[in-house]
This record gives structure tokens, C-alpha cells and sequence, in this order.
């Protein structure tokens, strides 16, 4: 029987006493151990009536229990469905009541959340670790250690993954077996990831970057991952020196410059720096050259395909840039109805193998986004320069219309960051009688710092175009940021959507 995503991942390994998994305490666990665990797992889930197709919903802490529940549930032939472990339970009703899985998974500092994480949803509800009863674990110790992948072919489904919830309520994206495999292995090349990689891995494994990205990509080359909870810069660096390898969202690389003794003696022998998920700025790029001679890879992708573009390995790096589009993957920029000259701003459209197969349950959002020839609205504005590289210029959901003219926040918001005292800026468009939409930068100051609005509005008139300038700032000490870091511009935007009512 073929399981088609579980076999790539695992069956090369099966058996192998080659190491997987590093635990910050020196411990290891070896893919033989990784491999038994997730076949009691699944053995378990079948016992508990997950048939092939069902979803499997799990809001736990990143453990080597929950990558072993990941491959179970593959194994199962179930469809995984991981939450973001900082979901409220009323947030975890909602995603519960809206994916109707067959079995909640969560720990057992949660299992007193119960009613309200279930609804009147009939799903089984398991804890990971704990000996009760209701454990996974304490059940798979009871199971064989041998387990027949369930056939599952490459269309259908292995996860359900939810956006990010930055531009609206977060929609659960069907990814199939092909989908995930065709891009970890595209990605597995491109970045030439083999069985002597060490990957400090300290991103979450609830959303795509950690799951499919890293751990996917990681089990192909057969190479081993240093497992963190949690990202610390001070851990990671104590760890650096074992690692050839780290993927990382811009905050990671913010927060290891932050950082004294980071430097080249500790990074300069690291095969591979990624970032994604949100903007690098071009600044942190620098820095991070300056100080370890290493230049960032920056790469673009989203929960509904994967990775989309990426920097070269060999070649340049280029800042400000995600790179070229990857191998099998389709990328071109569009506005009304055509594809734009080179250099010029559209949205960005994407087609190929990694492209999902749609939201669950919501129909008319996927018909809206998916168009019948294969190619995907992504909703981010970008460009691709003379030499192929494509830049992300912003959401379209954020773009300004101010006076008939377009105004891209990130421009804005770049000049900004630049004044003294601004440690970082949203820049908005908020309804405005005369102009359609009017320019509001809401301003984070950095700490102690005095920043007075009509001082900053004073600052930017020679430094930008009068239809770009803020007609209104509002200081604040923190922008608000949903749980994967990103800033919620819709939140602001609502916020302050009377500021030029007349
Ligand atoms: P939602 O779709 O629910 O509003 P989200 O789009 O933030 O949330 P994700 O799928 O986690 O959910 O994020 C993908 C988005 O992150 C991309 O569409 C893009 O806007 C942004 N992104 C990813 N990588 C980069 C990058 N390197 N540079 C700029 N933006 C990036
Ligand atoms: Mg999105």
C-alpha cells in the first residue's frame, strides 16, 4: 500500500538508528524512535475510529510527541489539523466547529478547557501526554509498534492549515499529499539540504514555515533537526556551533543582533540563514552581514502554497527581494486583467503543483481566488525587477487610494522608520471625505522617546511626495500583532475609522 507523503518522509528511514531529533538538553532520538512512536500513534487513532479523510485537530506544544503525531496521522491515513497553541478556547470552538474533526488533541494544562474547546462537537477528545485515561501516549504504549501505512494517494488530502487571521478570519487551506511533497522536494535541492544537515528548528510546527518547510524538508534530505520549543536567542546561540542550518522569521535575526557576542567566530560556519513569513528589512540584512559575513536567504510563501519564490543559493542574495520563483512554481504580476510590464506593481498570481486545493467549506472564497486554469490570487502586491527578482510590495487588502493616487504603505512606513525615536510604523488608509482614503502612520516610539505628530508630519514634507505624507499620526507604545507576530492593520484600521469624519 502507498501512503504517498508518509512514505517519502519516513520510509527511506524506517528503521534507522540515524539521528532526527536533538533536544536542547543533549538528548537524542533517532528516526527508528521517531518512526515506532508514530506507528503506536496511529495505530491508536485508528482504534479510536479516525477513519482515512477524517481531520485530526491538535493545539499542543511543540514536542518530539507532536512531530511523531504529525507522521501518525499521516500514517492514519487522517487529514492533520494543527491550531496555533496561542488559540483561546473560544477561538479553538470556532476552528473546532468549522472543521468538524473526528479528534481534538490538546495537553493536559488544557484539558480543563474542555467544554468550551469542544462546542457540542461529538469529536474525541484526547490530551498528548498525561497518564490518564484520555491520553495519546499513555494509550500508544499499549499499541504495536507496527503499523501499514493507510493508502492515501497524492490528491488526497494530509493537512488542513489555517491562515494567519492578518487580513480577516483565518480560512483553512486543503493541502494535498502532492501539494506538500512536490515543494519539499523542490525546496530540499534548491537549497541543497542532504543527510549531514543539522537544522535548528525553533519555529512553531503549527504553522507552515515550521511544519511542511522545515520538518518536511529536513526528512527528505534524511538530515537531523535541533528541536526547540521555543525561539531564545541566547539557547540558539549556545546551540549554533552543533547546526549547519536555520530557518527563521525576521524577529529571530532582530533578536540574535541584539545580542553581543553574536558573530562571525559563532555564525560564520552556518551553511544556511532563511527568512520569510513577513518582510526582512533590508537594514536587518546588512546588519547580519556586517556581523557574521553571512547573507540571509530570503524567500516568500503563504499557508495556502507553500513556498512560492526564493533567493538563490549560489548567485545573489539580493535584499529587499524573495528571490526567483522556484522551480514548477508559475509567478506572474497582474492589474486589470493583464500581466504588467517589468518593474511595474500588481497583484501576485501563482500556479503549480504546490498550490492548494482550495478553503474548506467556503466555496465562494475559493472561486473568488482560485481561478479554473490552476492559478492562484494571492493578494500581495509585488513586482519582478529586470534581473527576476520579485519583491512583495505590500497586501492589496493594505494598499491606499488617496486622491486617486496608489500609496504603498511599506514606502511610507520605511521613511518612517528612519526618524529618531520611531521604533516601527503601520501606515493605514482610513475613510476621508475629500481624498477617498486618508494617509494615518500610527507610530510605535521607541522607549522614552517624546515623538509629537505635528514634528513628525514636518519631518516627512521633504522626504515624500505630498499625496504619500500622513495627514494624521498617532503614537503609540506597541502596534498590536496577531499570534504569528504580524501586524493587524485591519485591527487599526478599525480602530480609527472615524479620525476624518466631518
Ligand atoms: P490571512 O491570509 O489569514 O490574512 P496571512 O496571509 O498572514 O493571514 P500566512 O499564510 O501565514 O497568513 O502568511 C502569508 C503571507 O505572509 C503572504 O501572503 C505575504 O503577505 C506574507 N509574507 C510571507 N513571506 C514574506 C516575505 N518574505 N516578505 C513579505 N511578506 C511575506
Ligand atoms: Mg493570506
Amino acid at each position: 500500500m502507498t501512503n504517498t507523503l508518509f512514505d517519502a518522509l519516513m520510509g527511506p528511514h524506517r528503521g534507522s538508528e540515524r539521528v532526527f531529533l536533538i533536544l536542547p538538553d543533549g538528548n537524542a532520538l533517532s528516526y527508528a524512535d521517531i518512526d515506532r512512536l508514530s506507528a503506536r500513534l496511529a495505530n491508536l487513532l485508528v482504534a479510536e475510529g479516525v477513519k482515512p479523510g477524517d481531520r485530526v485537530a491538535v493545539q499542543v506544544e511543540k514536542s518530539p510527541e507532536a512531530l511523531a503525531l504529525y507522521l501518525g496521522c499521516l500514517r492514519a491515513g487522517a487529514v492533520f489539523l494543527p491550531l496555533n497553541t496561542a488559540y483561546t478556547a473560544a477561538e479553538v470552538a470556532y476552528f473546532v466547529g468549522d472543521a468538524e474533526p473526528a479528534m481534538v488533541v490538546c495537553d493536559p494544562s488544557r484539558e480543563a478547557q474542555r467544554a468550551a474547546f469542544m462546542g457540542d462537537s461529538p469529536a474525541v477528545l484526547m490530551t498528548l501526554a498525561g497518564d490518564g485515561t484520555g491520553s495519546l501516549m499513555a494509550g500508544a504504549a499499549e499499541m504495536d509498534d507496527v503499523q501499514e501505512p493507510v493508502e492515501r494517494g497524492p490528491d488526497d488530502l494530509a493537512a488542513i492549515l489555517y491562515t494567519s487571521g492578518t487580513t480577516g478570519r483565518s480560512k483553512g487551506a486543503m493541502l494535498s499529499h502532492r501539494n506538500l511533497l512536490s515543494n519539499a522536494e523542490v525546496l530540499t535541492d534548491y537549497w541543497r539540504f542532504t543527510a549531514d544537515d543539522v537544522l535548528l528548528h525553533a519555529l512553531p510546527i503549527f504553522h507552515t514555515h515550521g511544519l511542511f518547510v522545515a520538518t518536511n524538508v529536513l526528512m527528505l534530505a534524511g538530515g537531523a533537526m535541533i528541536w526547540l520549543a521555543k525561539f531564545d536567542a541566547k539557547q540558539v546561540m549556545s546551540l549554533m556551533p552543533r547546526a549547519t542550518s536555520m530557518m527563521g522569521v525576521p524577529t529571530f535575526y532582530t533578536r540574535l543582533l541584539d545580542q553581543p557576542g553574536f558573530d562571525h567566530a559563532l555564525a560564520g560556519h552556518m551553511r544556511l540563514f532563511t527568512s520569510g513569513s513577513a518582510p526582512l528589512l533590508a537594514e536587518t540584512h546588512r546588519a547580519f552581514e556586517a556581523r557574521t559575513g553571512q547573507r540571509i536567504l530570503e524567500r516568500y510563501g503563504m499557508t495556502e502554497t507553500n513556498m512560492n519564490t526564493s533567493n538563490p543559493y549560489e548567485g545573489e542574495r539580493r535584499a529587499g527581494t524573495v528571490g526567483f520563483p522556484l522551480p514548477g512554481v508559475e509567478l506572474r504580476i497582474m492589474e486589470g486583467g493583464a500581466e504588467v510590464a517589468a518593474g511595474e506593481i500588481g497583484t501576485i498570481e501563482v500556479r503549480g503543483e504546490n498550490v492548494f486545493q482550495g478553503y474548506w467549506r467556503m466555496p465562494e472564497k475559493t472561486a473568488e481566488e482560485l481561478r479554473p486554469d490552476g492559478w492562484f490570487i494571492t493578494g500581495d502586491l509585488g513586482l519582478i525587477d529586470e534581473g527576476g527578482y520579485v519583491s512583495i510590495v505590500g497586501r492589496g487588502k493594505d494598499l491606499i487610494i488617496s486622491g486617486g493616487f496608489n500609496v504603498y504603505p511599506i514606502e511610507v512606513e520605511d521613511v518612517i522608520d528612519r526618524l529618531p525615536g520611531v521604533l516601527e510604523s503601520a501606515v493605514i488608509g482610513l475613510p476621508h471625505p475629500d481624498f477617498g482614503e486618508g494617509v494615518v502612520a500610527v507610530i510605535a516610539r521607541e522607549k522614552g522617546a517624546e515623538l509629537e505628530e505635528q514634528a513628525i508630519i514636518a519631518a516627512l514634507a521633504d522626504r515624500l511626495a505630498k499625496f504619500k505624507q500622513p495627514k494624521r499620526v498617532i503614537v503609540v507604545d506597541e502596534l498590536p500583532r496577531n499570534t504569528m507576530g504580524k501586524v493587524q492593520k485591519a485591527a487599526l484600521r478599525k480602530e480609527h475609522e472615524g479620525l476624518f469624519a466631518r
